[in-house]
């Protein structure tokens, strides 16, 4: 099979004189490749090998192209990439891997392009096109990775327990591909998964959660995490989830489970946001139930406290898969924490003093936390359903007429500190806190609207009740 009309990117031409000029074999190799034949939009990524030195390689392209781009050189993995328009190249020379046990690192020889198409991954992840002269884009695929793709199946080249166990981080990018491509694992590479998954502890929490968020940033996150989950590396990487995995009963009264309740919260919210930390607040909007989890005859099943000790987790959690502990942290802490808030409302008859507080603790997040709740309403009765939603409609109503009546979202008190105490002659001290806690207080309640004057008068009324006198 022959892609001479797919490469039609003028790089591949430069390429191939290159490798005419240096007598080295090159191929257009992985991903490109694969999304190619997928008719996948165009990653911003080419990886080229080179039979011979890929540094080599790279720098005599560079020479060919008319603006001499940079080469950046990796002497260490015998790499170098340079830029072209908007694509980075990739080069690598082809080798020849082998694995010991106790080592994550391989030993690494110069090979021929079929012992580099043995080190990938998959057989779909190895698939290359020539780019040299006398066979310009015929299709190199010793695994017949084109049928892989047909029957969208992921398979390894070699006998799966040998490539998960010489790399753990293989077993994350399967479910990660079959997530993102909609393709089946093969049934052997599925138990080896589940053979190898304890092996997973020796890859760093960064490229784990490059992973995850890898998952987390499809259209059905779900199909990522039931592989995690039923292959075992769900206990180890997220143990604070699987525990969710329960139903009990107790005098006939049964709790949903939140695991599954998880997952279907994450794939609903996958329409609204693509900001993945959204997502990942849905996924551990719930993690605080299992540890809080109470029975008792008068209520039934109750999770008090959850969002709060959730809060908590998702920062060890964080620390522990080394993730960001910025404002991202913050912001699923924050939207953990404020889960239940909007519910607690759409289940009631809203108040607009309700809704102030919603958008006064929620600030600049208000939006964010309505569209987790709402993807959180996962109930099965059409009727609640309905209602559920409908009410969320009226709160974000309600949202819009307060923000546009009293603008409580980034809170600015209307009198300070500094004017409170020169109307009173006062030092700073225990009063003025509780003036002004008052002031925020009457206009969450709705008691005045949130504008100087109003505020004045509001302070000169309270401060007579403490016994203060005007200056
Ligand atoms: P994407 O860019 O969507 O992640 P990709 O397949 O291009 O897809 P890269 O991580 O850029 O992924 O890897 C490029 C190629 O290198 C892959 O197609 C595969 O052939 C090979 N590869 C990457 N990581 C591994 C690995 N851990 N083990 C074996 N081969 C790998």
């Amino acid at each position: 099979m022959n892609y001479k009309s797919a490469l039609h990117n003028p790089i591949f031409k430069f390429i191939s004189q290159a490798s005419k000029e240096l007598q080295v074999d090159s191929y257009v190799i992985g991903g490109f490749v694969r999304d190619l034949i997928l008719g996948r939009d165009f990653k911003k990524d080419i990886d080229i090998v080179a039979v011979g030195s890929g540094i080599e390689l790279a720098l005599k392209v560079s020479e060919l192209l008319p603006r001499k781009p940079k080469v950046q050189v990796f002497k260490t993995y015998g790499t170098a990439m340079l830029r072209f328009e908007d694509t980075e190249i990739e080069f690598v020379g082809a080798r020849k891997e082998s694995y010991t046990h106790d080592s994550r690192n391989p030993i690494v020889e110069n090979g021929t392009l079929e012992d580099d198409q043995n080190r990938r991954d998959f057989t779909i992840n190895a698939l290359a096109l020539s780019l040299n002269e006398s066979d310009f884009g015929d299709l190199l695929d010793p695994f017949d990775g084109l049928k892989d793709i047909d029957n969208k199946i992921l398979k390894t080249p070699l006998d799966p327990d040998i490539t998960y166990s010489d790399d753990p981080l293989r077993m994350m990018r399967a479910i990660r591909f079959a997530t993102q491509l909609n393709f089946e694992i093969e049934e052997h590479s599925l138990q080896s998964i589940s053979k190898n998954a304890e092996r997973i502890k020796i890859i760093s929490g960064e490229r784990i959660v490059d992973e995850l968020n890898k998952i987390l940033s499809t259209r059905k996150p779900s199909i990522g995490f039931l592989h995690l989950y039923k292959t075992g590396l769900l206990e180890t990487l997220l143990p604070e989830l699987t525990a969710l995995n329960q139903v009990e009963e107790i005098e006939g009264q049964t709790h949903k489970n939140n695991f599954y309740h998880t997952l279907e919260v994450v794939d609903n919210i996958c329409p609204n946001t693509d900001d993945v930390w959204l997502r990942w607040a849905a996924l551990l909007h719930d993690i605080g139930k299992a540890p809080t989890k109470r029975f008792n005859k008068k209520q039934g099943w109750t999770f008090h406290g959850h969002e709060f000790l959730g809060g908590k987790m998702v920062k060890k959690l964080f620390e522990r898969l080394h993730m960001p502990l910025n404002q991202k942290m913050k912001f699923v802490q924050k939207m953990v924490i404020m889960s239940s808030r909007p519910i607690v409302l759409s289940q009631d008859i809203v108040t607009d003093s309700a809704v102030r507080r919603l958008v006064f603790d929620a600030g600049e997040d208000v939006e964010n936390l309505m569209t987790l709740c709402e993807a959180d309403i996962t109930t099965k009765n059409p009727t609640k359903f309905k209602k559920y939603h409908k009410n969320f409609e009226i709160v974000r109503q309600k949202i819009v007429e307060v923000e546009e009546k009293d603008s409580v979202r980034n809170f600015q008190p209307p009198i300070s500190g500094e004017e409170i105490m020169e109307i009173f002659d006062l030092k700073p001290s225990r009063e003025i806190g509780v003036l002004k806690e008052a002031v925020k207080e009457a206009i969450l309640e709705g008691e005045i609207p949130n504008e100087y004057e109003a505020a004045y008068q509001f302070v000169l009324k309270r401060a007579e009740k403490l016994g203060l006198k005007k200056k």
